[in-house]
């Protein structure tokens, strides 16, 4: 027999995880994404975004703002 955790306290709990993955991501606390397409960058609640679904732009997803430094040729 298997007990199953009620929903509610399940939501709960992976709402924690998102915040605790924004919060641990310097990125995600930044909160800033930008579009590898347009250049086009917007503040957003990381927590939120994880949990509700990335923010999109142009043709995918749009990408966090520290990804464009590794993007850049020397
Ligand atoms: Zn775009």
């Amino acid at each position: 027999m298997t007990v199953a955790l009620p929903l509610p306290e399940t939501l709960a709990r992976h709402r924690d995880v998102y915040q605790e993955i924004a919060a641990s991501h310097p990125s995600l606390l930044n909160g800033k994404v930008w579009c590898p397409s347009c250049g086009r960058s917007r503040v957003v609640d990381a927590a939120r975004c994880l949990r509700e679904g990335w923010p999109k732009c142009c043709h995918g997803t749009m990408s966090l703002d520290q990804l464009r430094n590794e993007v850049v040729k020397p």
